[in-house]
């Protein structure tokens, strides 16, 4: 029989590390597939992502810029997925319909919770960002039983819509969540911080931000040293991670989701750290 078939979409897509994660999940399960890369053009998604699945593709990961056209194009949502506004992962059923779920949050929140041992219960969350990133990984998180989430965007209007909009769903107590300016990352120390901007691909600090020196700072962009943002953190002796491992961990709840069997993120991990760092040291 041929060998079950699943692909990363995105423009551009060469960098994407899911085919030698998705490879690993498939080794280390003993689940064989063949996952590859596709370039879709910019105004190309739903023909790109409809052409695969009539060949018999069986699954897609979604990435920038197409997650909101995974989205649109999706036939039914995982309730994750529609809170999310955003679709990371596709798979189609057997009456050739799109299911449509978003994986980010759900892979943000087993690496900080089992990979890193941070705890999110009753502690005090700042997120920092409010572009597709952000909105993915409220929900998961809210579902932590933080003690709060503040939201604050260099654009402040973009944070509190982002709030309105959760708030609105029913899925946040008033009082748990807040948001506004940057100020409010400095008006009282922060267990955890996420940085969920792109500041870092300009080496840049998203906004000050005040964290607890036991606290942890969780930057979603990953690279072979640690950002301005983690820099940051450090200096204010909290812990520091970047986020390898939630690329690592929405994979593997992506892989469950097409096999139904759960990889163990760890090793893929730890290897993907290995090749980052040295190709860091090249
Ligand atoms: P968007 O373009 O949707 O949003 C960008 C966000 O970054 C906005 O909140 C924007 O603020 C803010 N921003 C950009 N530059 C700066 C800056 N210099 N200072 C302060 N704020 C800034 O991007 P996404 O939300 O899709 O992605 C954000 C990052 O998260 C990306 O770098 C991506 O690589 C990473 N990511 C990592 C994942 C992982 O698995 N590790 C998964 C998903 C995303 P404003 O609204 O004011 O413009």
């Amino acid at each position: 029989a041929p060998v079950d078939r699943y692909a990363v979409i995105g423009n551009p897509i060469g960098h994407s590390r899911s085919p030698e994660i998705h490879r690993a999940f498939s080794t280390a399960t003993g689940e064989p597939l063949d996952y590859q890369r596709l370039l879709a053009p910019l105004d190309g998604f739903e023909d790109a992502a409809r052409r695969f699945f009539a060949e018999g593709g069986l699954g897609l990961n979604v990435t920038v810029p197409f997650k909101l056209a995974a989205f649109t194009l999706a036939d039914r949502l995982a309730p994750r997925a529609a809170a999310a506004g955003a679709v990371n992962t596709l798979r189609r059923e057997d009456d050739g319909t799109l299911y449509g779920d978003n994986t980010d949050g759900a892979g943000l929140v087993r690496d900080l919770t089992v990979n890193l041992a941070t705890a999110l219960a009753g502690r005090d969350l700042l997120l920092i960002g409010a572009g597709g990133a952000a909105r993915g990984v409220v929900l998961p998180l809210l579902e932590c039983g933080p003690a709060s989430l503040t939201v604050v965007n260099r654009s402040a209007a973009r944070a509190n819509a982002l709030c309105e909009h959760f708030a609105a769903s029913g899925v946040a107590d008033s009082g748990l969540l807040h948001s506004g300016d940057v100020g409010l990352a400095t008006a009282r120390p922060y267990d955890v911080v996420i940085n969920a901007t792109s500041s870092s691909l300009t080496d840049a600090v998203p906004c000050a931000f005040t964290i607890a020196a036991d606290g942890l700072a969780y930057d979603m962009m990953y690279g072979a040293r640690p950002s301005a943002f983690m820099q940051a953190a450090a200096a204010q002796s909290a812990r520091v991670a970047d986020g390898l491992g939630m690329l690592v961990e929405q994979a593997a709840e992506s892989f469950r989701l097409w096999r139904g069997v759960l990889p163990s993120g760890q090793p893929v991990l730890a290897a993907l750290r290995d090749t980052l760092t040295s190709e860091g040291d090249a």
